[in-house]
């Protein structure tokens, strides 16, 4: 249950604590430099403006226990951004992908994740939701940067390859840090695992001493299930007509990573909603299975949450230039909506 996860030095959790943190400056240097400085160095951090900020710290001293917290391990499409084929287009017409290029940009995204960093009087669990297709990458540059060993379980949202194509690389945990990773997935995506994961549904198959990753399936339903003391409520979605992905409540943070259309009954889930951490692929129009940001804007006046992050970013999003532009709705109407980034860390009640 609870994850001997290195904790992130006292002095650099206290700066982490007031309020949304950016990654590091050291980001924006080399991933060598990054990876090599020890945590009480990689102190971030300020806030992503003044309005969340002060409403990140206000959230806080409600008797909740003090540290859990989120980890945004990937806030882009599919195929990531930048995309190689616009960085080898000879007209380099494309100034999100030239500007993800570089190390450190908040352009850069890789396939949706989040890692809930749950702290409580006996301990820290690492929970992660999703390990696509980049799940390698994200783990390289954020486990080390954030203090995180363990991985405490996994919790899928769908099949797709951007959500569980990084289930191989599991094997570096329990091959090296822990004896195996409990896995919570819906029946429909298990028995897609049993065909694109056959040899870690079914470890049986594999050639004695070969190491594969150890994970133990836990089939969960459309209801209520705990993880490590923690509370999570499947927010059942449409990702594409007919096809189902999952969003997690836990605590008052509703995570929806991929969705096309809210089913009624998944509204009243997510009544009083701190944090909503929602799908948004594109600033113009949705797309067959995914909101695209007025949708996603719609939804968040409609369910109401406190604040908002959008994740699932497609490279039409300039994130300096779209968050500017969310910015004036908080002037405007009160909407604390912001888009996410790969390295953000938030603080949130559990
Ligand atoms: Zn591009
Ligand atoms: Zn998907």
């Amino acid at each position: 249950m609870a994850g001997a996860a290195v904790s992130i030095s006292t002095a650099a959790r206290s700066l982490l604590h007031r309020g949304y943190t950016h990654r590091p400056p050291a980001a924006a240097s080399s991933l060598r430099s990054i990876i090599s400085r020890p945590p009480a160095l990689r102190a971030p951090v300020s806030s992503l403006h003044s309005g969340t900020k002060s409403g990140a710290s206000a959230s806080r001293g409600r008797g909740e226990v003090e540290g859990s917290e989120i980890i945004f391990l990937g806030t882009g499409t599919s195929e990531g951004i930048p995309r190689v084929s616009c960085l080898t287009n000879p007209s380099k017409t494309c100034p999100v992908c030239t500007k993800a290029a570089e190390a450190g940009n908040k352009n850069r995204r890789r396939n949706t994740s989040i890692l809930i960093r749950h702290v409580t009087a006996s301990g820290t669990s690492n929970i992660l939701v999703d390990a696509g297709k980049f799940f390698y990458h994200s783990a390289l540059q954020w486990f080390p940067i954030f203090g995180l060993r363990r991985i405490d379980a996994v919790l899928i949202t769908h099949s797709h390859a951007d959500a569980i194509g990084g289930f191989d690389d599991l094997r570096d945990w329990t091959n090296n840090v822990q004896p195996h990773i409990p896995i919570y997935v819906a029946q429909r995506d298990f028995e897609v695992m049993q065909k694109t994961h056959y040899y870690l549904v079914d470890t049986s198959v594999v050639l004695p001493g070969a190491a594969v990753s150890e994970l133990q399936f836990n089939i969960i339903k459309e209801e209520p299930f705990t993880v490590h003391n923690l509370k999570v409520t499947p927010l059942p979605v449409w990702h594409g007509e007919g096809y189902r992905s999952l969003g997690f409540r836990f605590g008052d943070v509703c995570y929806i990573s991929d969705a096309s259309e809210i089913p009624d009954e998944t509204y009243e889930l997510m009544y009083n909603c701190d944090l909503l951490v929602l799908d948004a692929i594109r600033p113009d129009r949705s797309s067959s299975t995914h909101f695209g940001l007025p949708r996603a804007l719609a939804e968040v006046r409609k369910i109401k949450p406190r604040r908002t992050l959008f994740t699932g970013m497609m490279h039409l999003m300039d994130h300096d230039k779209v968050n500017e532009d969310l910015l004036k709705l908080k002037e405007i109407e009160g909407l604390d909506v912001q888009l996410s980034y790969d390295g953000l860390c938030v603080p949130v009640r559990l």
